[in-house]
């Protein structure tokens, strides 16, 4: 039964039904009051909370910055049950009694606290302690100031009949109603006169909702008693909606929300705030995940409840690519119950290609790409491999790249080995020794006792692969030591570098290069090459070696890559052809 309700589920999610919108209430165009809490929070504030969150009852929360240090869950709590969060400075300072330098540091030490729930970037409204404000400190807060137009004086009878009685009786369409939830009579008056206000048709927002709701734009600096019905009700803000469907075997996600509306989500559980993720357009998801979603004109307090979708089918891993040196391909299936998909003419494998069955022999020159997929998984990303020209296994060649033959008959003479396993890592940069090992088996020579004996270098690790072919090259001259003791056989090969050591192997072997070439007009950062390395450029260039790029440039300080080697090898048996030799002295 638990199977076949996964599989529901997961059709449903396949076809790419929206997410079950929670339950947002049906537009009304009916009463809206917006109730304030001020001076928290405090001891009876999470028995508000509870009370509002059981009412689905929104309110506004301007609270003392030194309160929110010392209730950092409750004030978490509001932001992530759509509460707005608001400012009513650190220590209840009287604003009038403070400079406007004052004012501010008041506002932005409770600002920051606030951020810790509601992330950076956010913006709060500000209510001035004891409603004492003027003209200079209005230009000071720099924020919409919210005033009352219903006050029950709660903080005077603590009393919570009277408290609900005063709300009830005062209570008008568009009210901003002022309470204070350090009393816990208040909170018992507020919750009550909800319950009675509620039942009258009345709809508790933030402020901020009161006044978007109605069309009315709030403007910092300016005092705010009530939002007056306006004739207009935009409605709550819908949650957006979810919506995902598989595209090459993954699993693509849609959101959706209403107009002008922006959608903050999640895909790893964290809490949504402003500094959340925003969604710029459909996005891919590996599965089992879930998508938490919030449609916000203003996360702070204009917010939507979170709508939330989960994705159970897992992502099957990619198999792994075999291809034997006769030209066999196995796949070899990495999760369990999975089926293995490829294609052999270089498209990308999708869970529609051929089904995987056992070992093909291929045709040189193919691409091999394949993928793992399944009913009861979303497919995993496609692999790719190639079987060259030559009849080599390679992971990281591909027919398209620029340096493939070349590697190809590098591999094919036997200079290049690749680093194991198919991989040949073009375009990882060579190394001293690598290039020097290559140079030493293109020449077909093998070294002598006395070369060995007479190489200099005390840092060429015994028993290392090219210490053979350092000992024979520093012989004939083809490298020198960065001093008389020191190879640097780790070092990465500059292309200028890489000319000189070309031009040195073809000087050793007695061919006679063309001298005076002038490089400065061939290419466009010329002005680059070094005094030492001019000639030498010159002479790979003229003699078709080594040639600029695309752009024109030679890059002279740029490291070489092992592409870059292998190509100039391939390169040289023609290049040898045409020089003529040296003249004898
Ligand atoms: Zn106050």
């Amino acid at each position: 039964m638990k199977r076949i309700l996964s599989m529901l589920l997961a059709l449903v999610m396949v076809l790419g039904l929206a997410a079950m919108a929670p339950s947002a209430r049906a537009y009304t165009g009916g009463k809206l009051v917006a109730l304030t809490f001020d001076d928290g929070p405090g001891p009876y504030t999470q028995r508000l909370l509870d009370g509002l969150k059981a009412r689905d009852a929104k309110a506004t929360f301007f609270m003392v910055g030194q309160n929110v240090a010392r209730y950092p869950e409750t004030v978490e709590r509001m932001y992530q049950e759509g509460h707005q969060l608001a400012n009513h400075s650190y220590d209840h300072a009287n604003f009038t009694d403070c400079s406007d330098s004052e004012i501010r540091s008041q506002l932005d030490k409770t600002n920051r606290l606030l951020d810790m729930a509601a992330g950076k970037g956010s913006t709060y409204m500000v209510r001035a302690p004891y409603g004492s404000t003027n003209s200079r400190v209005r230009a000071a807060v720099g924020a919409p100031l919210t005033y009352w137009s219903v006050d029950p004086q709660d903080w005077k009878d603590r009393d919570a009949a009277i408290v609900k009685n005063r709300i009830v009786n005062n209570a008008h369409d568009g009210a901003i109603i002022l309470v204070h939830d350090i009393h816990a009579t208040s909170v018992d008056g507020a919750l009550a006169a909800i319950d009675v206000l509620q039942k009258e048709g009345y709809e508790f927002v933030t402020v901020r909702e009161l006044f978007r709701r109605r069309g009315v734009t709030l403007e910092n600096g300016v005092q705010y008693y009530s939002c007056k019905p306006t004739g207009k009700d935009l409605g709550p803000v819908a949650a957006p909606s979810i919506s995902a469907e598989t595209k090459n075997g993954q699993m693509v996600i849609t959101m959706t929300a209403q107009a002008g509306a922006e959608i903050y989500y999640s895909t790893s559980g964290a809490s949504l705030n402003q500094e959340s993720k925003r969604y710029t357009g459909p996005f891919t998801v590996s599965g089992p995940c879930t998508v938490w979603a919030v449609a916000a004109y203003n996360m702070n307090g204009s917010r939507s409840a979170v709508a939330s979708q989960s994705f159970t089918k897992p992502t099957a891993q990619a198999p792994k690519i075999n291809i034997s040196e006769e030209g066999v391909l196995t796949l070899e299936n990495r999760t369990e119950g999975a089926s293995l998909f490829y294609t052999l003419d270089g498209t990308a494998a999708t869970a529609s290609s051929t089904r995987y069955t056992g070992p093909i022999t291929l045709e040189p020159g193919t691409v091999v790409s394949a993928c793992a997929g399944g009913d009861d998984y979303l497919t995993s990303e496609a692999v790719r491999a190639t079987y060259s020209h030559l009849g080599h296994f390679f992971r990281d060649v591909f027919p398209y790249h620029w340096y493939y033959e070349a590697m190809d008959e590098a591999a094919e003479a036997g200079y290049l080995l690749g680093v194991g396993d198919g991989v040949y890592a073009p375009e990882r940069f060579v190394t001293r020794a690598q290039l020097v090992t290559l140079l030493y088996r293109f020449s077909g020579e093998t070294v002598t006792q006395e070369q060995r004996d007479n190489c200099p270098f005390t840092d060429l690790a015994a028993g290392q692969y090219y210490v053979d072919a350092v000992s024979w090259a520093y012989a004939r001259g083809i490298v020198n030591g960065y001093d008389r003791e020191t190879f640097l056989p780790d070092r990465q090969v500059k292309r200028q570098e890489m000319a000189k050591i070309f031009v040195c192997y073809l000087e050793s072997v007695n061919k006679a290069l063309p001298e005076g070439v002038d490089v400065s007009g061939m290419f466009s950062d010329a002005g680059k090459i070094s005094g030492w390395a001019k000639d030498y450029v010159g002479q790979v260039v003229a003699t078709g070696l080594m040639l600029g790029n695309k752009e024109g440039t030679f890059r002279p300080e740029a490291s070489a890559t092992r592409a870059q080697a292998a190509t100039m090898l391939i390169r040289l048996p023609e290049v040898m052809e045409s020089l003529p030799e040296k003249p004898a002295e």
